[in-house]
């Protein structure tokens, strides 16, 4: 019985985890890579495999760092049932046909600029018609209830971190001995918006824990702290007479907004301005959550009963095609809620383009982001930035809120252990940039002696005997095509001063991310100097170290 790493294990994203025992094979969610251009590299590889060999899918939620390459799985053979929640199931109805299309667009738009350079046309990791297919083997499961797939015993419990998430206990029994295995997928924090506070467990052999803030502790989440929080800010953004702009994920972030929104609008904390929701996937992820209302806390029960609708109130105006949101970009006085909440796909870098000039706006980050995101750069208080090829100069305010995080942080993190009385076995930490992973290790280590272990990207482990398998790659993952060379997002100079150009060791900045910066740093140097000949003269010397460098 053997368990191996394909993602997730030195990031957050592409998580993917499989598990061979003598009678099926199975896969613990098949996630997409996000982040920098290397690690989205991956998604184009083949996988390391193969889709026709496994018998079935467990899906944690919906979150397409978790979902989003079981079309391509479908693609490449694999037909064998998805079990996942029923709320799991109708946000992935939404959500991976619109990945789709988003491979295909972007695909489509890469390719014209292949055209131009006369290089061959590329294909989409998928379409919407595999999208569609594998969707056709999702498989609603109740939470709570131990059911029987393939002899092995399997519970789903709620995780509290997106609407209908669940960690997932798995019992194989294999020569007559039982062996326990625990997944948590992604684990929310006490006390956020809609969703219930995640269960706990008792014991296991092996864990599976993530670590997004393995190396990070918040202050704890406090209802009225943080729409006391979030009214100063839009009181404030408006204030000045610009707009608010928030990026936020399509689904849960921008419906804990919403949920938000709604209470300060109740409450009269907040001017009346228009609320613009532009991003059709969270108006369409929206439905989803009154249609289970077991799965909400009280308080958002409460809105259900007092509104009768969770997200609709009349301040709200949610856009419809692109027409209505090409129509904002002149616009002033508005909050905007738009996706990808990491800034790096979506509307949102439309807005961020219109707005992240004047001084009068002010962007709103409510999410984890990723290192060698645009979200992060804003985040690292860059001065200038890349967006669709040009260059634009950061003058808007830039904010944080850290009470929207869907993440527990290392207490959060630790308190979900706290009911855990043994692992005989191992805790492997996952789900966490290094730093992360390393600091959770140590922490649980010191706090409950647990043994952990910090797996390397494709590595696996007996789970009889605990003992490793394949080491895996320890570093920075080599991308599986040529990769392009234009990059869509950079980093700037004030950041860059601070950075030094380290070369990449993890799987945070890429030479995409370098490049980026490199060429905004020339090109505000020939801005600063003004002789031609002087600037003719830089350039052509960088032009001979580039013929010399092998
Ligand atoms: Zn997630
Ligand atoms: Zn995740």
């Amino acid at each position: 019985m053997k368990i191996s790493f394909h993602g997730a294990v030195g990031c957050v994203t592409g998580s993917c985890h499989l598990v061979e025992t003598s009678t099926c094979n199975f896969l613990i969610d098949c996630g997409m890579f996000q982040g920098s251009k290397v690690l989205k590299e991956r998604n184009y590889g083949e996988f390391q495999f193969d889709p026709k060999k496994i018998d079935f899918m467990l899906l944690t939620h919906a979150h397409i760092d978790h979902s989003g390459l079981i079309p391509k799985l479908v693609k490449k053979g694999f037909h064998g049932p998805v079990y996942a929640t029923n709320p799991t199931v109708d946000l992935s109805g939404f959500l991976l046909p619109d990945s789709a299309r988003i491979q295909e667009s972007e695909v489509e738009l890469k390719n014209r600029r292949n055209e131009r350079k006369g290089l061959e046309p590329l294909l989409p990791i998928y379409d919407e018609k595999d999208a569609e297919k594998a969707l056709s083997l999702f498989k609603g499961v109740p939470l709570n209830k131990t059911i029987d797939i393939n002899n092995l015993r399997i519970i789903f419990r709620n995780a509290g971190h997106i609407f209908g998430s669940a960690f997932i206990e798995i019992q194989i029994t294999e020569n007559g001995k039982t062996t326990k295995i625990v997944f948590s997928g992604d684990i929310g924090a006490i006390g956020h918006p809609i969703v219930m506070d995640p269960e706990h467990f008792s014991e296991t052999d092996y864990l599976l824990i993530e670590s997004t803030y393995g190396d990070r502790i918040r202050p704890p989440e406090q209802n009225e702290d943080r729409l006391k929080e979030l009214s100063a800010v839009v009181n404030s953004a408006l204030k000045k007479g610009g707009n608010l702009i928030i990026p936020a994920f399509a689904l849960e972030r921008s419906q804990d907004l919403m949920h938000d929104l709604s209470i300060l609008i109740e409450r009269g904390s907040i001017p009346e301005t228009e609320i613009i929701i532009d991003s059709p996937l969270a108006i369409e992820a929206t439905t989803v959550y009154a249609k289970y209302p077991d799965y909400l806390d009280d308080d958002a029960k409460k809105l259900l009963d007092k509104q009768g609708t969770l997200f609709d109130n009349k301040r709200f105006k949610f856009t419809k095609g692109a027409e209505d949101s090409k129509e904002l970009n002149n616009q002033t006085g508005k909050i905007i809620l738009s996706a990808s909440g990491m800034c790096d796909a979506g509307r949102i870098k439309h807005h961020l383009k219109h707005n992240l000039w004047r001084k009068e706006s002010t962007i709103l980050l409510v999410g984890y982001q990723a290192e060698g995101t645009l979200g992060r750069m804003l985040l690292d208080g860059v001065d200038r930035v890349r967006i669709f090829g040009n260059e634009v100069v950061v003058a808007a305010q830039i904010s944080q809120m850290q009470g929207y995080s869907g993440h527990a942080d290392q207490n959060g993190l630790l308190d979900w252990l706290k009911s855990v009385k043994k692992v005989s076995g191992k805790v492997f930490i996952v789900h966490g940039e290094d730093n992360a992973r390393q600091e959770l290790a140590k922490k649980i280590t010191e706090k409950y002696h647990f043994s952990c272990e910090i797996p390397a990207m494709d590595s696996s482990f007996d789970l009889l005997t605990g003992k490793t398998i394949s080491m895996g790659i320890p570093t920075a993952i080599s991308p599986a095509i040529p990769p392009e060379v234009t990059p869509a997002i950079s980093l700037p100079t004030k950041a860059a001063a601070k950075v030094q150009f380290k070369p990449p060791t993890t799987f945070g900045k890429d030479s995409y991310n370098l490049f980026a910066e490199f060429s905004l740093m020339l090109a505000e140097q020939m801005r600063k100097i003004p002789e031609e000949t002087k600037r003719a003269k830089l350039v052509s010397k960088l032009i001979e170290q580039l013929k010399s460098f092998n």
